[in-house]
């Protein structure tokens, strides 16, 4: 058995059961991610108004906004932040990997690290992400160990994985204490207060909006929710689909840190960071949804549900989809922000993806609507699969 077959359907075996298992314990959850897929679509349907509104709270926390087209534009905001020199510790972000902001903060002079455990361990094994929230799920336990003995030394093949984990945790704890910046994503941006949530399991995304000066969210515009009571919403939704509910932390940031304890006036910066700034990202999603169909995927919330239920996923998936994008998400997703056509064509319409997406996203229909726009730029009437 090659160790892709080895290392998904351990993952899929865990993963699976979880989530029926959270639906039938906490039914409540699917009633919230109705009313989520409501406040997402409200967004789409009037997303100008609510980036501006999003922008502009922002800055009336004391932080600082931007709205940026493609890679070029946001390397060059993120670059100006950063500056050279200085220490970057990353929260799991697949809109950073969607632009490329690692290497061209290493690019600049610059010490990043990845502090989710999967994220971290891709970068040590200098390979592209296999999963949206499992990034290093191609890899077995065994290979971790093998990876870890020669960069951190201290387990091997045979470790536990608490003693693996351990390994990374007393590295990457130094790294936080020195860092200057944080860079996290957004799983959810709340349009009436400027304040992004993220949730996670490890703490490190706590680690790198706070104890930084700095911290930078990155995301795309479709993260927007109209208010923050809807934005709490998505991260019980996405960690419940995810099979990982109740998650460990949600952690919600409204500008730099402050403080009203003197005279109840309220002042910047207090123990946490001194600047934050939020960089919303178009790259293909603006146009994205003013296609009927495409616009659909804007509403992923990236649970990773769909991979788990797909058969190519299960057969290709280490190679299925543009990175950080893969599975039938990716396929949506390579479309929208790569315009690459191909991994859509490997769907074989099981219909399993729509079945069990928490958005009712009709992911084979995208993808056929995908396979279509392939075929007509190319002014084909048969497919290509190279
Ligand atoms: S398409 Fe649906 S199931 Fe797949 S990651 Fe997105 S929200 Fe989850």
């Amino acid at each position: 058995m090659l160790s892709w077959d080895i290392a998904v359907n351990r993952a899929i075996n865990n993963a699976v059961p979880k989530v029926y298992k959270v639906l039938r314990e906490h039914p409540y959850i699917e009633e919230l991610a109705k009313r989520l897929r409501e406040a997402k679509l409200e967004v789409l349907n009037n997303l100008e108004k609510y980036v501006e509104e999003t922008l502009q709270s922002v800055k009336n926390n004391g932080g600082n906004a931007y709205y940026v087209h493609d890679e070029k534009e946001a390397q060059e905001i993120v670059g100006k932040i950063v500056g050279k020199g200085k220490i970057v510790v990353m929260g799991k972000s697949m809109v950073a990997y969607e632009l490329g902001i690692r290497k061209y903060l290493e690019s600049l002079g610059n010490e990043v690290w990845e502090t989710d455990l999967g994220e971290f361990l891709i970068q040590q094994a200098n390979e592209p992400p296999s999963h949206i929230i499992a990034p290093a799920i191609h890899m077995t336990k065994e290979s971790v160990g093998k990876l870890l003995k020669e960069k951190l030394g201290g387990v091997d093949e045979n470790s536990k994985v608490e003693d693996m984990v351990a390994v990374v945790r007393k590295f990457l704890r130094d790294k936080f204490v020195k860092a200057d910046v944080g860079i996290t994503g957004a799983n959810a941006i709340a349009a009436d207060t400027g304040s992004v949530l993220l949730v996670e399991n490890e703490g490190n995304i706590r680690f790198t909006t706070v104890a930084p000066q700095i911290h930078i969210a990155i995301a795309g515009v479709e993260k927007i929710l109209p208010t923050l009571a809807d934005a709490m919403i998505e991260p019980l939704v996405q960690s419940a689909y995810a099979g990982l509910y109740p998650p460990t932390y949600v952690n919600l940031t409204s500008g730099p840190s402050s403080t009203a304890d003197i005279e109840h006036n309220r002042v910047r910066p207090a123990h946490g960071p001194k600047e934050f700034h939020l960089i919303l990202v178009d790259n293909g999603r603006v146009k994205a949804n003013k296609d009927n169909v495409l616009r659909e995927a804007l509403l992923c919330i990236r649970c990773g549900r769909c991979h788990f239920h797909c058969p190519i996923y299960r057969a290709i998936g280490n190679i299925w989809g543009d990175p950080p994008y893969s599975g039938p998400m990716g396929a949506m997703w390579s479309y929208i922000v790569k315009g690459d056509t191909k991994p859509a064509m490997y769907c074989a319409h099981s219909g399993n993806c729509k079945e069990v997406c928490p958005m009712r996203i009709n992911i084979p229909r995208v993808l056929e609507h995908i396979k279509n726009l392939g075929l007509h730029s190319q002014g084909k009437d048969k497919l290509d699969y190279k």
